[in-house]
């Protein structure tokens, strides 16, 4: 990211009026909070050990049901009762939800999911390790240091006797690597039953920092269907279903409205069978990437519009699209948390930068779909995810993201 990003950022936050003023003023440090946030980094860190230690690919049905096991057993030593979905239609892993009762009424979701990029095999050529203030294993970043960081708050808080939230709900999913397909109604169904959600994706160690908004991420393919003849001695008794998919990209081509954050390419073509015969069929596949989701659905219907201009009489088009993660942007109750977070780091001497949009998206879209306030980033400071070797988190980060995390329960569900 770069310097202007962050400006821009600042620029759209100071414009939301009203974000800045209060919660800072507000904010004082507890100090009590910090010290025991401070003392829990060392068992934070057996926790992320252990997580590491359980591999957790998306496809791993056997390490996805030991972490479950896991964190099964965590949730309820904290006192949680803990319901276990299956991932639907066979799919490997379950969704482990938690749920703790306090003697208030704000409902608080935390999030993170537990699936990892990496096959099997991947802890043996990358185990375990601490090297100076770093700690190193695959997956520990994106999201076993957010699934460390919500077990440790849950600690933090239940030493200080904290119970003032009306229930607090704890979401691990097991596919958010493959566009959590089996948990994201579950997501959302969770959120819009919370009053706030908070989600524990890494933040990146250079420079910790929140996402005003994620792209929407999908798809689309589109059959052209003509009609196959010989191309020596009968080419214009044939609908050439090639030529056809040409003159749509092109005809297409005005889709693309980078101003508007909206990306339209198309990306994988497919036509013919031999050299001597027109194609009766082509195919073309683009990739879409939208901030508004409604976006996506008119990059639906323009394609459809050039569908009824088509080149060639005769052929005909068949259209399928999957929108894939939506997009997330912030609302006015995302730019509060956003503020909020900046404060309550502020009291402890830290900064958190706001970068105004990123490609990459997460299970906060989900969480967002049903209108409550999301704030995402809320995992360990770290680097090098979805990458072969060198993947770590901050070590002496902990007791400040426990901090942050507590200090914002704290505050949430207190109405604040
Ligand atoms: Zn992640």
């Amino acid at each position: 990211m770069t310097q202007s990003s962050f400006k821009l950022a600042i620029a759209a936050l100071a414009l939301s009026a009203g974000v800045f003023g209060t919660s800072t003023v507000q904010a004082q440090r507890n100090d009590a909070l910090l010290a025991a946030a401070t003392a829990e980094q060392p068992a934070t860190l057996r926790t992320l050990e252990q997580l590491v230690n359980i591999e957790t690919g998306s496809a791993d049905a056997v390490g996805l049901k030991a972490m479950a096991d896991y964190l099964d057993g965590q949730l309820k030593s904290l006192g949680a009762s803990v319901e276990r979905i299956p991932s639907p239609n066979g799919a490997p892993g379950e969704s482990v939800v938690g749920r703790m009762a306090g003697k208030g009424t704000r409902k608080i979701l935390l999030m993170a999911h537990v699936d990892t990029v990496y096959q099997r095999g991947a802890l043996a050529r990358a185990p375990w390790r601490i090297d100076g203030n770093r700690a190193f294993g695959p997956g520990i970043a994106d999201a076993k240091g957010g699934i460390a960081v919500i077990l440790h708050t849950l600690r933090v808080l239940k030493a200080q006797g904290f119970d003032q939230y009306g229930q607090i709900t704890i979401l691990f999913n097991p596919d958010e690597e493959i566009g959590s397909r089996g948990s994201k109604d579950l997501i959302t169904q969770l959120a819009n039953a919370s009053d706030v959600i908070l989600s524990y994706e890494p933040t990146v160690a250079v420079r910790e920092l929140m996402v005003l908004a994620t792209s929407g991420a999908g798809r689309v393919d589109v059959t052209v269907k003509g009609r196959a003849s010989h191309a020596g001695a009968a080419p214009e008794q044939g609908i050439n279903a090639l030529v056809e998919a040409a003159d749509l990209v092109l005809r297409t081509q005005d889709i693309d409205d980078a101003k508007r954050g909206l990306r339209f390419s198309w990306t994988i073509t497919q036509a013919g069978t031999v050299r001597n015969m027109i194609p009766e069929q082509a195919t073309l596949s683009a990739d879409v990437r939208y901030l508004r989701n409604e976006h996506f659905q008119e990059v639906i219907q323009k394609i459809q519009a050039a569908f009824a201009k088509p080149r060639i009489a005769g052929a005909t088009f068949e259209l399928v699209d999957d929108p894939g993660r939506p997009a997330f942007v912030a609302d006015d109750g995302g730019k509060a948390l956003i503020a909020k977070s900046q404060a309550i780091y502020k009291e402890i001497g830290f900064d958190i930068a706001v970068v105004p949009v990123t490609g990459g998206g997460t299970d906060a879209a989900y969480a967002a779909l049903g209108g409550k306030p999301v704030l995402e980033g809320l995992g360990l400071p770290g680097f090098g995810y979805h990458s072969n070797n060198a993947e770590y988190v901050v070590i002496d980060s902990i007791p400040r993201r426990l901090y942050l995390s507590a200090r914002l329960i704290m505050d949430l569900a207190q109405g604040r």
